[in-house]
């Protein structure tokens, strides 16, 4: 048998990939789903619940990537289903406002009071695509800067030295990328301040914004060094660039208020998505009302969506942010405290085991590194033992724990894992780490 497969009967999942691959590239509809960064069959999903998925053949996984970020109330949580159905009976859309559009944003609103304004759209990538083309139109300058490793979706200008899948397949940016259109961002390292003020030194008064993860993602999960985002800040408004702030993925999971709560940032920007819709497709970007109402119909950016603010989507994202927001007080000690443990726990077997291993973790979200570490930065990231890691991974589904199925991804607890998915999950390692 080779080390790619697996004793565990996958047989119905292995015929629905043979069959997705005839209609979709690598039979995905997002790359990073394929699993071929580790290796294996990836297993098709029948049905999830709580902390729990279910695959087509029966087997049953504890799931540690929670649809990439969004199920932080787990899988299929009743509000949620439940106001999905009430509002589907209204029908599914209209194009036209409804009053859940203002209810979602003044909850969102009261957790990140930065967003002055908003504006719904239906993923993270328009989410941050638009907060560009705004801050460029409100400086009238071209460049942006971004960080090594930070995934901000897939727009052209974006994918440079990206993280994600892009990061996972080792490609330093996509084929079909205008050299124009790249060349206007700069990619530099994170946690290195210097590197922007260098970066605003050559490209004086030409640089309309930096974005960045407040906490990395997208290269696995690294935290801001101490000082870093108060000296974005300060560089940024020393010299009229925009600071967008890209929580995406941290918005909802680090704190209620995202990073800009955990670490006090007073962003120009703001971009959400993932848990604001709730397992439904929605992205927010929003910010300073001077910037905000430069869109149309009140200005010349142009920003627009058939389907953005749509009803279903609403209703997943207010069910969604109203538990969070009414429950922070104990939802985010359980987040805490149970991906504390089980981080803590599988590390700690690492070490048990000999295998060298970094632990990086900022409240529920975290990565093993495979590499004795420090990782601060997507290079130090990259030093990580990728093969060891699709090892782990393959170990790890084999023994019913579903990892994000990549190095450079962030794994996720969700409210609804408890001491019984941390104590499997340990045990699991425990043998998958001697594996
Ligand atoms: C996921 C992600 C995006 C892209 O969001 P999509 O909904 O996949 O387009 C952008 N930024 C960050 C930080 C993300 O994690």
């Amino acid at each position: 048998m080779s080390r790619l497969e697996s004793t565990v009967d996958r047989s119905r999942s292995k015929a629905l990939q043979e069959r997705a691959e005839r209609y979709f590239p690598g039979g995905v509809n997002s790359p990073v789903r394929a699993f071929r960064a580790v290796g294996g069959a990836p297993p098709f999903v029948a049905r999830a619940e709580g902390a729990w998925l279910t695959d087509a053949d029966g087997n049953r996984y504890i799931d540690y990537f929670g649809s990439w970020g969004p199920m932080i109330l787990g899988h299929a949580f009743a509000p949620v289903v439940e106001a999905i159905e009430r509002a589907a009976r209204n029908s599914a859309s209209f194009g036209a406002s409804t009053v859940a559009e203002a209810e979602l944003a003044e909850r969102v609103q009261a957790c990140y009071p930065a967003l002055e304004k908003m504006r719904f759209v239906s993923s993270g990538t328009e989410a941050t695509m638009s907060a560009i083309r705004l801050a460029r139109a409100a400086t009238n300058r071209k460049m942006i800067v971004k960080f090594e490793g930070c995934y901000h979706g897939h727009a052209d200008g974006l994918l440079v030295k990206a993280g994600s899948g892009v990061a996972t397949f080792g490609i330093p940016g996509s084929a079909g990328v205008p050299e124009e259109i790249a060349q206007l961002t700069l990619a530099l390292p994170y946690n290195d301040l210097e590197a922007v003020e260098a970066a605003f030194a050559v490209h004086r008064g030409a640089i309309a914004a930096v974005i960045l993860e407040p906490v990395v993602g997208n290269a696995g999960c690294i935290a801001p060094a101490e000082g870093y985002l108060e000296g974005l800040r300060a560089l940024t408004a020393r010299e009229g660039a925009l600071l967008i702030v890209d929580e995406v993925m941290t918005g909802f999971r680090v704190a209620l208020g995202g990073a800009c709560e955990r670490y006090k940032i007073e962003p120009d920007l703001v971009t959400l998505g993932k848990i604001v819709g709730g397992g439904l497709p929605v992205g927010v970007f929003g910010g300073k009302l001077r910037f905000m109402d430069l869109l149309a119909p009140l200005g010349p950016v142009y920003q627009a969506g058939t389907l953005s603010g749509n009803p279903l989507a609403m209703a997943a994202g207010l069910a969604t942010v109203s538990h969070l927001q009414e429950h922070a007080g104990t939802v985010y000690p359980h987040l805490e405290a149970t991906a504390k443990a089980m981080f803590e726990g599988v590390a700690a077997e690492a070490a048990k085991a000999g295998v060298a291993m970094t632990l990086n973790r900022v409240g529920s979200m975290g990565t093993w590194f495979f590499t004795p570490g420090p990782v601060r930065n997507y290079a130090e990231a990259a030093t990580s033992d990728t093969e060891r890691f699709g090892r782990f991974h393959r170990a790890m589904l084999d023994r019913g724990v579903w990892l994000p199925p990549s190095q450079f991804e962030a794994a996720f607890v969700s409210a609804a894992h408890g001491e019984a998915e941390v104590r499997a999950t340990i045990e699991a390692a425990r043998e998958a780490l001697r594996a």
